[in-house]
């Protein structure tokens, strides 16, 4: 199935930042594979719960759902959720809009969901599949072993696995998965927190262009040291790379030890990739962005910095045509 939305004829990448998900009008292109970006917060979300002195409460366009996309075969017509997010409701909703009504069996419309690991903002909301609420029955979720292992051995998860909610797939630390003609996910470990599960990001490859999507890591030196994965490799090898950019400095919760919560600092990824060539430097976009951080308003000291230095956010509601 072909179909029309709104960016550039010749665009890899449109990108509406911050726009609600009925933004797409206009411009038309085709495109057989894409990957759309449905969240850019951190797991718990903008406004994050409690605090109510956040603008985004009355400000809908400045909320932040968790950090999650979908990679869409329009040949096909199968639809893969990478991430189930607490916000999967309004998530599904957006993709919905989008792309239009699925064509299968599934309630949620998916062909299949993919997790990256076991904290809130990435699996929770596979809750959503279970006899509550949509009732799926034999959805596949790829997980890795440990994940695995996890959701069938502790409820309530493990009732999607008795009531057949969900099908559990186990995927491997760089082994592809082959989705269809030309498409492919790719998991890659990484460290990070991993109390009930590993962590992964996944290089997602259509038929001409791939993305990394990497939502949590501690740091980029980690990667190479334990895993032997050098961050600038991985933005060689894809098109466009989804980067973790929870914080943007040490500044950001007053009171509260940093080293604590151990993901790159968006001013250091900053630094560290301003030796790459433009078209590199290029290929980034950060996204899971906590609450606090400022980078989220377009108007802070913050965002004008992160642009000034020619990097960019994700948009919710981005899309990249991987043809
Ligand atoms: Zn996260
Ligand atoms: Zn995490």
């Amino acid at each position: 199935m072909k179909y029309l939305f709104a960016c550039l004829p010749t665009a890899l990448l449109c990108s509406v930042p911050f726009m609600a998900f009925n933004a797409y009008s206009a411009d038309a292109t085709q495109c057989e594979v894409e990957f759309v970006v449905l969240g850019i917060g951190q797991d718990g979300g903008a406004p994050q719960i409690d605090r109510h002195d956040d603008p985004a409460w009355k400000n809908p366009s400045q909320r932040l759902f968790a950090a999650s996309g979908a990679l869409i075969d329009h040949r096909n017509g199968d639809r893969y959720l990478f991430e189930a997010t607490p916000d999967i409701r309004e998530q599904l909703f957006a993709l919905n809009e989008i792309a239009g009504k699925a064509d299968n069996d599934d309630p949620l419309g998916l062909a299949g969901v993919f997790l990256t690991h076991a904290h809130i903002g990435h699996y929770a909301g596979l809750l959503f599949a279970g006899h509550e609420s949509a009732g799926s029955k034999n959805l596949r979720v790829f997980a890795m072993p440990r994940m695995k292992n996890y959701l069938e051995s502790n409820g309530p998860w493990d009732q999607l696995v008795r009531y057949s909610n969900i099908a559990l797939s186990p995927i491997h630390d760089k082994d592809a998965v082959t989705l269809g003609e030309s498409v492919s996910v790719t998991p890659h470990r990484v460290p990070h927190r991993d109390e009930y599960s590993e962590t992964v990001g996944f290089v997602i490859t259509g038929p001409s262009k791939s993305i990394l999507f990497l939502p949590d890591i501690d740091a980029w030196d980690r990667w190479e040291t334990e895993f032997g994965t050098r961050i600038e490799d991985m933005i060689a090898a894809v098109d466009v790379a989804y980067l973790d950019a929870t914080f943007f400095d040490n500044n950001e919760l007053p009171g509260r030890d940093m080293s604590a919560f151990p993901h790159p600092r968006l001013l250091d990824s900053m630094q560290r990739f301003a030796s790459l060539p433009d078209e590199e430097q290029d290929k980034v976009r950060f996204f899971h962005i906590n609450h606090t951080n400022k980078v989220r308003f377009e108007t802070s000291e913050q965002y004008q910095a992160m642009k000034s230095r020619g990097f960019k956010l994700a948009g919710q509601n981005e899309r990249v045509c991987l043809d």
